[in-house]
Parts: C-alpha cells; sequence; structure tokens
C-alpha cells in the first residue's frame, strides 16, 4: 500500500523540497492532498505532476481561477480544510507564520506522522499541537534543521544526562557588514542568505538573528530540557546543525550540508534512507572538503535580538507577542516602509509596553486566546510604527 500525503504550502520552499524527495520513489507515495496560497503556475503544475485528489487554495482569487480551469476533472478544490476527515500517513506543515497554525492543528489530527516546518505555529501553539497529537496518536517530529539534529541526538537521553544544546546559525548575509553599513540593509539584501534557499519571511528572520531565537523557544517547546541549556553558536559554514555536550564527557553533533532535502528525507524515513538517491552529487560529498569547522559566539552588539530571548522564555504567551510583533515588522521592512535596524527597536518596545505582562501572562490554551495576543501584538506593532 502507497503512504498517503498531505503537503501544506506546497509551492514553497519546504513545500518543493519535500516533493523532490518524493519523486526518489514515487512508487511508495501516493499524494492525496496539497495546499498552497496564491503561485498560479506552480499549482496547476503540481496538478498535472502530482494529480492529487485535492488542492487547498488560500488565496480566493486564485482558488476561484482554478476551480474553474478543474470544474470537470478528478479533482476537488477547496478554499478551507473542513473536508479533511481520512488520516493522512505522513504530512508537512510548512505555510509560514501564524497563518499556518490553524491548518497545523486540523493536520496533526489527521495524521499518523506530521513534519512540522512551520516554526511560527509551535512557538504560538505548541500547547494545542501536543495536545491533539497525544489524543489522536500524532507522530510530531520536526524538520527545521537544528531541531531535526538535537532530536536524533538526544532520543535515548534524559535532562539530567545532558549539560548543553547547541542551535547553530549561520550568522546570516550580514555576519561580515559592519554595524556602520547597517542603515543601508535593503530588503533584496535581507533575502539572500549565503547558506540556504529559503522563503522571503525566514530568510529576513535569518539576516536579523530572529529566526534563531524563534529556534531555541521552538526546542524550549519541543524538547523536555531545562531552558537555559540551549545556547546559539555561529557557525558560518552551517555544516553542523546542532552539537550536544553531555554529561558524561563527549560532544555529538550532526554535519550534513545545507539542504533541507536531507532533513526532510530523513524525517521521512525514520533515518534510514540512502541519500545519494535522492542526490547523486551527495557521494562526492566527504570529510575531506572540510578542511576546518568554525565557530563563534553571537555578536550581540550587531544582533541584539538574541538578548531579548530570557525575557521571552519568561512568559507563557510572550513568543506569540514577539511572532505577532516581527510578523509585523518583517512586512513593513519588506515593503520598504520601516529600516533592518529599527526592526529590533520595535521588537523591544513591544516587550516594554505596558499592557506586556497582561498578554503575555495569558496561558496559550484555545485557539481563541492565541489570537487574541496575536491581534493585541500586531495593532500595537502598527500603532508603534504609525507613531
Ligand atoms: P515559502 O514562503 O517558500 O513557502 C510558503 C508556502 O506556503 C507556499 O507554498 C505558499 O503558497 C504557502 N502559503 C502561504 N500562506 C498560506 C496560507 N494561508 N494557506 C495555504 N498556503 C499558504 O516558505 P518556506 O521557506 O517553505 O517556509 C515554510 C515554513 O517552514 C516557515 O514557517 C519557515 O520558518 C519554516 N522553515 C523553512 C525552512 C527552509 O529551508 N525554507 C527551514 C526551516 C523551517
Ligand atoms: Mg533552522
Amino acid at each position: 500500500m502507497k503512504k498517503t500525503i498531505c503537503i501544506l504550502g506546497s509551492t514553497g520552499s519546504i513545500g518543493e523540497n519535500t516533493l523532490s524527495v518524493l519523486d526518489s520513489k514515487k512508487k511508495l507515495f501516493k499524494i492525496v492532498t496539497l495546499a498552497a496560497d496564491s503561485n498560479y503556475k506552480k499549482i496547476i503544475f503540481q496538478i498535472n505532476k502530482y494529480k492529487p485528489k485535492e488542492f487547498v487554495i488560500n488565496n480566493h482569487k486564485i482558488f476561484l481561477k482554478v476551480k474553474n480551469k478543474f470544474k470537470n476533472k478528478n479533482i476537488k478544490i477547496f478554499n478551507n480544510y473542513k473536508h479533511l476527515k481520512k488520516k493522512f500517513d505522513i504530512s508537512i506543515a510548512a505555510i509560514p507564520g501564524i497563518a499556518g497554525l490553524k491548518p497545523t492543528l486540523i493536520l496533526t489530527k489527521h495524521s499518523k506522522k506530521i513534519l512540522i516546518a512551520n516554526k511560527e505555529s509551535i512557538i504560538c501553539g505548541w500547547y494545542l499541537i501536543n495536545q491533539i497529537a497525544k489524543k489522536n496518536n500524532t507522530e510530531i517530529i520536526p524538520v527545521d534543521s537544528e531541531h531535526y539534529s538535537i532530536f536524533e541526538l538526544t532520543k535515548n537521553y534524559k535532562d539530567l544526562e545532558i549539560e548543553e544544546i547547541y542551535l547553530t546559525a549561520s550568522g546570516g548575509p550580514f555576519l561580515n557588514l559592519p554595524i556602520s553599513s547597517f542603515k543601508n540593509i535593503k530588503p533584496i539584501d535581507a533575502t539572500r542568505h549565503p547558506k540556504w534557499s529559503m522563503g522571503k519571511k525566514i530568510s529576513v528572520d535569518s539576516s536579523t538573528l530572529m529566526n534563531k531565537v524563534f529556534e531555541v523557544i521552538e526546542a524550549s517547546k519541543i524538547f523536555p530540557f531545562a531552558n537555559y541549556k540551549f545556547k546559539i553558536i555561529v557557525h558560518p559554514q552551517s555544516l553542523v546543525h546542532a552539537i550536544i555536550k553531555f554529561k558524561n564527557g563527549l560532544f555529538k553533533m550532526i554535519q550534513h550540508p545545507p539542504d533541507m532535502k536531507i532533513t526532510l528525507a530523513n524525517a521521512i524515513y525514520n533515518g534510514k534512507i540512502d541519500f545519494s538517491e535522492i542526490n547523486q552529487s551527495y557521494k562526492k560529498f566527504t570529510m575531506y572538503n572540510i578542511k576546518s569547522l568554525i565557530f563563534s559566539k553571537v555578536n550581540e552588539k550587531k544582533f541584539p535580538v538574541v538578548k531579548l530571548l530570557p525575557k521571552i522564555l519568561k512568559y507563557p504567551s510572550a513568543p506569540i507577542i514577539i511572532n505577532g510583533s516581527n510578523e509585523v515588522l518583517v512586512d513593513e521592512f519588506l515593503k520598504k516602509k520601516i529600516t533592518f535596524s529599527s526592526i529590533m527597536v520595535y521588537l523591544c518596545s513591544i516587550l516594554k509596553d505596558k499592557k506586556f505582562k497582561k498578554y503575555a501572562s495569558f496561558k496559550p490554551n484555545t485557539l481563541k486566546k492565541i489570537y487574541e495576543i496575536d491581534n493585541w501584538s500586531k495593532k500595537t506593532t502598527k500603532e508603534l510604527i504609525a507613531k
């Protein structure tokens, strides 16, 4: 029996990487459901190539256009997830931002195994995701390269056996740019990541190091280890993804070229895959290619967002606030309405707002509450920008 697959965010970087991993063993899988926002060309291409049973399209205009084009064909086009009833064997949640939360929750209920790339939904809705997963016996696999590595490295260990957990950060495109030039940074500079090819939002987050702040929050939610053990370490080569210092004196790390297909393939095949079947050039990559591995501490003057972490981790809903505010700020920066450096200034302001503690102290245990906190954060950030 073929394994049934659902991919949310199928036309994006994670979605396309997942499809290309599955392409190498087509006979094993049936792509049943895909979901995307508005890239008409890619949606049509995926319908023709994968012949899914259904496609969920978020953008209403594109939904109507595609629905009309395929009205007499053997595919159902939807604009929401209400029809999802059956269980998928494997699903991938890769819609960016808090917009991905509701679909991720629905998919968690309807999957035997869910690969979650959408870090914003883990940051904001982990309590709910975990609750639904437990109730429905769903296996959750994080597919950020750092989290997948931590998952692999620590699965047989307890908190008391672990001393430190390092998440590596490439440092993004501005690692070596002098602070004096930060004022000239344009959206096009921030979306050009030196090592990874990713969507716009996560690329900007990588350039501010906010992505790493989110990843520490994400790790603190997923793994049963004390928060203070998670550390960020700069590693511009992006070859090592996580390093664990064990109490027994050993350090262990996971290294692989910066290619999300490796993470996704391992998550799909439970680590039992010959990756050179997916990417033939992988055979040529050996340890002799690596002359040295470089690590350093984060320059907090250049990337001050990392200093926000202790305050964010102190309050149960502070991650929702910082995520909402950052979503607005990245959007405004991409529209050239605010400068790169002001992203940090506004993030600090929201943490100092007089209502911050009230919202940050809420328990994020219902979708309604999460949206209320997110709305407050977004509204307040917009007001701060307009001042
Ligand atoms: P992307 O911008 O390349 O793709 C986003 C996909 O989601 C597209 O298919 C888009 O059509 C779809 N989409 C957007 N809004 C939607 C909506 N409301 N409903 C349905 N579909 C919608 O983004 P990406 O780089 O693939 O990242 C996806 C998620 O994975 C993000 O949360 C990101 O942080 C995380 N992630 C990405 C990478 C990476 O290498 N790209 C690595 C780790 C984690
Ligand atoms: Mg990552």
